[in-house]
């Protein structure tokens, strides 16, 4: 067993240990830890609805009806009744024929194209995609090419250059976890179409953010046709847990026979499932939460921009701070957190070395006035630590 103390001396050495650190989450945008209260500028939980009176009741009121656990797969007896109101509501969300819930996002992504690609085909997928899609490749045994971040000529070239006796298949994160750039989706979609390719979007970071009513990535670019399978997660904007598939009813129905992580594992909760039912209520009662999230993610980037903080322009909730080595990024972290402020220090293997960050994300929950006194904490320690580049 002396590989473990190995592995983990050399991730201590490196700057590149990792701990799980309880977080009491008191309100969306703050949590308690060890008693003291911090801003919180690391969650997904970008709408606030974690603690969102009507999916806090929503799920109560599932829970004393249906019970704690769901007891079973979906192929045998864990399709509880609200799974019939969640799928259809979801693909009435996403304008698609169908939907599909999986217990999580990553499992989504690993069932779905692991159920769509087999070793005689070919998936494109972009360098900077999210584990879940990568791990999802690997699975299904398909010859994966690798294409530059966001690189259209690269892709043309791959597409152009690279035999294939199977189906081709993109697929591309539509808002980057790392990075929070956009997928350039109506440049993939063309080339998708003229190289007949079946096209994947992961939209985890683009439910409930980006698109009129956070209707995604797709619906942002006004695109929806284009994109035959979209995936997404109840887990971030929507406040619960999960994630989706949505698109045709025979993609669907395909889908359900054939992806191994919905097939053998138990269905979700009642609660959880009827916590999203009522996120996607909220959603649809109109635009205001997704363009106030959309504000003050504006807000914090053109403050940090303008105090010549390393920040590269965009629209999203993602702002990551350019830091480059993995322990100036440790230490920047540290520094904030011991002034109240949590932002999270992404480090190799989650991103390429000389390219750590602080991954800071604003939700709609943050106040103007804590997010510039945030901003203000963070260029201060950055300019002591010479980071601060206007
Ligand atoms: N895709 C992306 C781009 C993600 O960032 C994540 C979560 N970090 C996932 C998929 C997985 O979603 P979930 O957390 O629901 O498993």
């Amino acid at each position: 067993m002396q590989f473990l103390s190995e592995f983990l001396e050399q991730a201590i050495a490196c700057d590149l240990y990792r701990r799980t650190v309880t977080c009491d989450p008191v309100a969306p945008g703050h949590v308690r830890i060890n008693g003291q209260t911090y801003l919180l500028l690391a969650s997904n939980n970008y709408l606030g609805l974690t603690h969102h009176p009507e999916l806090q009741q929503a799920a109560v009121k599932a829970t004393l009806t249906y019970g704690t656990g769901s007891g079973g797969s979906r192929l045998t007896t864990g399709t509880h009744p609200l799974f019939d109101e969640l799928e259809p509501a979801l693909a009435r969300f996403k304008e698609t024929e169908a939907a599909l819930v999986f217990n999580t996002g990553y499992m989504a992504n690993l069932g779905v194209i692991s159920a769509l690609a087999g070793p005689d085909d070919v998936i494109f997928s972009d360098e900077l995609n999210h584990a879940s899609i990568i791990d999802g490749c690997r699975l299904s045994r398909a010859q994966t090419v690798i294409y530059r971040h966001a690189d259209m000529a690269d892709l043309h070239g791959l597409l152009q250059g690279t035999a294939c006796r199977g189906k081709r298949l993109i697929v591309t994160d539509g808002v980057f976890s790392m990075d929070g750039d956009i997928a350039p989706l109506p440049v993939i979609a063309g080339l998708a179409e003229k190289y007949h390719a079946l096209l994947i979007v992961d939209d985890a970071h683009a439910t409930g953010v980006l698109g009129p009513g956070g209707q995604g990535t797709a619906a942002h670019f006004g695109i929806k046709h284009k994109v035959q399978v979209q995936i997404g997660t109840l887990s971030k904007a929507l406040g619960a847990e999960g994630g989706f598939v949505a698109g045709s009813k025979e993609l669907i129905e395909y889908i359900k026979n054939k992806a191994r992580s919905f097939i053998f594992s138990t269905a979700l909760a009642p609660a959880t499932i009827a916590a999203a039912l009522a996120a996607l209520r909220q959603l649809s009662a109109g635009p205001d939460m997704v363009n106030k999230l959309s504000e003050n993610a504006n807000y914090v980037r053109s403050l940090l921009q303008a105090a010549g903080m390393p920040v590269p322009g965009g629209v999203t909730p993602i702002i990551p701070i350019m830091v480059g080595e993995a322990g100036a990024a440790v230490r920047l972290a540290d520094e904030l957190y011991k002034q109240g402020i949590i932002i999270t220090a992404i480090r190799p293997p989650t991103v390429p070395c000389g390219t750590s960050r602080l991954r800071l994300t604003v939700i709609t929950a943050h106040e103007r006035d804590e997010l510039r006194q945030a901003v203000e904490a963070i260029t201060a320690k950055a300019r002591q630590f010479g980071m601060v580049v206007g």
